[in-house]
């Protein structure tokens, strides 16, 4: 897990006032990033306005991804 361990906070984390647990091993410890979402499958699927960037949660256990579209 390298490419994305500079600058990683870990920690938990609340979203819409609830703490995030990750369903496959019960952690709370989570580290985020952000993933922009206008990639070419996206064009693809017609998807192409979606020039914004996704927030994802990531546990720092097993490696699940949490994937959050931003509020337009
Ligand atoms: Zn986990």
């Amino acid at each position: 897990m390298g490419l994305f361990s500079k600058n990683r906070e870990v920690g938990p984390v609340s979203v819409a006032g609830n703490e995030l647990v990750c369903p496959v091993c019960g952690s709370r410890d989570f580290w985020q990033r952000e993933t922009q979402l206008n990639t070419t499958g996206m064009t693809l699927l017609g998807l192409d306005w979606a020039n914004v960037n996704s927030t994802n949660f990531v546990c720092d256990h097993c490696g699940y991804m949490f994937w959050f579209h931003p509020e337009r």
